[in-house]
Formats: C-alpha cells, structure tokens, sequence
C-alpha cells in the first residue's frame, strides 16, 4: 500500500532522513521507535506531504504521491493523520470538528456528514458529547475526537504520531484501546512511540529509526526482544 524508497530530507544541511526506505502493505501495523531525532515525526510529516522531499519516491496504492505535480491536497484525503497534541478546533464542537473535512474537502452534505460522524462518534463512546467544545473534555476524550476527525475522510492510512505521549497515565488506555480496534477492523497504520509494550502488542511490523535510516526492521518479538543491530540494542537498553 504505501512504498517510500531512498526517502531524504535534510534540515539545515543535516540530513534528518538519510536513504530510508519503509514498506507497508495493506492491513498492517508499522511502529516507528527510535531516539528523540531519530526521523519518526518527519517522516510521517513527509509521507502525508507535510514536508517536502529532498530525494527519494513515495509510492500510495501504486502512485507516485512524492511527483511535485501532485495535488497535496487530493492525496491528503486518503491518509489520516493525528499528532501528539490533538489539535482540534477549540472554537467548534466535537460534531463541527468531525464534520468539517468531510464537509468542506469531501463536499457532502451536512446531513450526511452529521450522520456519519455520529456514528464514528458512538463508537468511541463520544456521542453524548457531539455538542461540547473540546475544552471541555478530558485530554484523551480529545484524542479520541482527533482520531475520528482523521477517520471520518475514510481514509487508506493512518499516520499516528505519539498520540498518546500528551496524556495523563490513566487517559493512555482508552486511545491505545481505540487503536486496537482500528487494527481489528482492518486499518493500515504506520505510529511512532514510545510505548514499546503496545508497539510488542499491536503492530506486525516494529522498525528501529537511527540517524533517519531503518537500522532494523522485523516482528515486534525480534526487533524488541532479540535485535541483532547493536543500536537497537543500545536503544533498547537506555529506555528499560
Ligand atoms: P521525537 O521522538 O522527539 O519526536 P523524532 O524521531 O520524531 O523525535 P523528528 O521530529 O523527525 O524526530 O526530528 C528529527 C530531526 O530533525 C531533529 O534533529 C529535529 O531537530 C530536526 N527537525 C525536524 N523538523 C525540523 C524543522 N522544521 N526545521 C529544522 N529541523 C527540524
Ligand atoms: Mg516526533
């Protein structure tokens, strides 16, 4: 579903993605660990076009997103992104956040989009709370809104970037749980963390980032609990 090839990205003459390649197929779950400025948050940020590339190709469902004559736009509709910080609309209500990609981007129709993210919304547990604004919930309401606001434009990927780190210990669970069941329904998703217990659960595929390159790639068991990179190991044992 999404191939990146010799992906690189230099700030300020420091390459912060360095060659990385990275493939994920459909339905699968791809954690992303690695040190502070190891490259996890940039390359989510140029896999949904966020940055621009400074060599390399992206490949989603079989097009070349990484082409310069791309819409950005028309290819963000298919990726759904949510950051650290939930970054919803403070002066719109849950129900007006959902809506509004769906509404604007996608161009339906507001019943249609209200049915919809009510239903989204009911899933999570969220229904009662359409009408509030999002100070009003608590921070990993919020992040469950975030996510269904990505999930109302259906997209084919799911980019998650530490989206729990922002959270009160005891808030952590109920994100994670939502995870969880996007895994169950299918949903391919590539998240950076810091929370090697729930990349070992969730994800099929864990990737090792150093110095913007994959150092080491495999099954959570291995890549966690037998890496055969030095620096994963490194990694590894500075964060136990
Ligand atoms: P963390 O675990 O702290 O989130 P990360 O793996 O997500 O780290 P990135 O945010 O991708 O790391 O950053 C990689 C490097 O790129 C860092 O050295 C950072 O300072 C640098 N960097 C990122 N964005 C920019 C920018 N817009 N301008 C300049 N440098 C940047
Ligand atoms: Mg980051």
């Amino acid at each position: 579903l999404l191939t990146c090839r010799g992906l690189r990205k230099e700030f300020g003459g420091h390459p912060v993605l360095d060659r990385l390649d990275l493939t994920v197929a459909e339905h699968q779950v791809v954690a992303l660990i690695g040190a502070s400025g190891s490259g996890k948050s940039t390359l989510l940020r140029v896999v949904n076009l966020l940055e621009q590339l400074d060599d390399g190709t992206i490949e989603l469902d079989g097009e070349d997103i990484s082409d310069p004559r791309v819409d950005a736009d028309r290819v963000r509709r298919r990726i759904g992104m949510v950051f650290q910080s939930y970054n919803l609309f403070p002066h719109l209500t849950v129900l007006e956040n959902v809506t509004l990609a769906p509404r604007r981007v996608h161009r339906r129709a507001r019943a249609e989009a209200e049915t919809q993210a009510r239903e989204l919304l009911a899933r999570v547990g969220l229904v009662d709370k359409a009408d509030a604004y999002p100070d009003r919930l608590s921070g990993g309401q919020q992040q469950r809104v975030a996510i269904v606001r990505a999930l109302a434009n259906s997209p084919r990927l799911m980019l998650l970037d530490e989206v729990t780190s922002a959270l009160d210990p005891e808030l952590v669970g109920e994100v994670l749980a939502l995870i969880r069941e996007l895994k169950a329904d299918g949903m391919t998703m590539v998240l950076a963390t810091h929370e090697m217990g729930f990349a070992r659960e969730v994800a099929d595929r864990v990737c090792f980032l150093d110095g913007g390159r994959v150092v080491e790639s495999g099954p959570p068991e291995q890549v966690l609990g037998d890496p055969t990179q030095p620096r994963t190991r490194q990694f590894l044992r500075r964060i136990i």
